[in-house]
């Protein structure tokens, strides 16, 4: 018995390569592409159809945009859990909605399929490494199961309640990191105005007690050089801030709301494809590289502390 690893983008990529290094692992993406450069490594197999490999299967891990894409996989006739063993695993290491998630969580137990959602903080670099903090939903025997699973891919493994928890929990992370994004912009800015060159504040906040991941790594690599390019598109991360926000009926959470709004309303000014960290363009942050800092003092991916998409 295998693992399916489903969605093989910017994250799911240098995942399937690390899980087929200690796990049998059979893949799948829409994208041939995608499927190439993970088969290309040499420890994982690509299959054509996962319907199909279902049966042969014993875990399913899916990585995959929103959601949508992972109702539209498991449900129905020709979907997964139709095809599934019984006992098998589903992991959703995507960044999901509690609610789709409890529901599915609960159509998977009446197939008795254990149901675990496992999303990530640490973006491609810790994708890459193994290293990133993965916050887990669901039942304790069902976690368990996932949890060898889970190492390989992971140095911070928090079980965080039952199935959908991890969700919240990722997306409340996600509401704080792009916040955090947006309060910095507007900082530097304002910084730029008075005359204080945006790198130099930066690293005013990174001595201080203003700093972040943001701060310390996303300004320094892909937002005052301009290069924009961490691989967690904006889309994805406004897609997380709703879900954030729908979690926030009833209680008084003006700031947040107020960032969100912002970035929300921000996106109709970026093209096509925006990556997250052009919430600095917002600002007219990275248009040029607003330091003349040589580039080896800025952080690399060999030294660089932690990303949190
Ligand atoms: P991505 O768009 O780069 O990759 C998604 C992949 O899913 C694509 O290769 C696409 O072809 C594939 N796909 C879509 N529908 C499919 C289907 N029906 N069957 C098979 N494959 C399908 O996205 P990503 O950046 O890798 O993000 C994936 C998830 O991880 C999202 O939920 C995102 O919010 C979350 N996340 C992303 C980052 C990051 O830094 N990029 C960090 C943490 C969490």
């Amino acid at each position: 018995m295998s693992t399916l690893f489903i969605g093989l983008g910017h994250m799911g990529a240098p995942m399937a390569v690390l899980h087929a290094r200690t796990f049998p692992t059979v893949v799948f993406d829409l994208s041939d592409e995608a499927v190439a450069r993970v088969v290309g490594d040499g420890a994982a197999t690509a299959v054509d159809d996962p319907a199909a490999a279902a049966p042969d299967v014993d875990t399913v891990i899916l990585m995959l945009p929103t959601s949508r894409h992972v109702e539209s996989i498991l449900r129905g006739e020709s979907g997964l859990f139709a095809r599934l063993p019984e006992g098998a695993l589903v992991i959703d290491m995507g960044s999901s909605e509690p609610e789709s998630t409890r529901a599915l969580a609960a159509e998977a137990a009446e197939r008795a399929i254990d149901y675990v959602d496992a999303p990530v903080s640490g973006g491609v670099p810790k994708a890459v490494s193994g290293e990133l903090a993965i916050m887990v939903g669901g039942g304790a025997d069902a976690v368990a199961r996932a949890m060898p699973h889970l190492e390989v891919l992971g140095s911070s493994i928090q079980h965080v309640g039952p199935a959908g928890a991890g969700d919240a929990a990722k997306a409340l992370n996600n509401l704080v990191s792009a916040s955090n994004i947006a309060v910095a912009s507007e900082a530097l800015s304002m910084a730029a105005r008075f005359g204080i060159d945006p790198a130099v504040m930066t690293d005013v906040l990174n001595a201080a007690t203003g700093r972040s991941q943001a701060t310390e790594l996303k300004f320094p690599r892909y937002i005052l050089t301009g290069t924009f390019d961490s691989g967690f598109a904006y889309d994805l991360m406004l897609k997380d801030m709703t879900i954030a926000m729908g979690l926030s009926e009833g209680l008084e959470t003006p700031v947040v709301r107020a960032a969100f709004e912002r970035l929300r309303t921000g996106r109709t000014s970026l093209g096509d494809v925006p990556d997250h960290t052009e919430i600095g363009r917002l600002y007219g942050l990275g248009d040029r590289p607003t330091s003349d800092r040589p580039t080896s003092d800025r952080p690399t991916s060999d030294n660089e502390k932690e990303i949190s998409a």
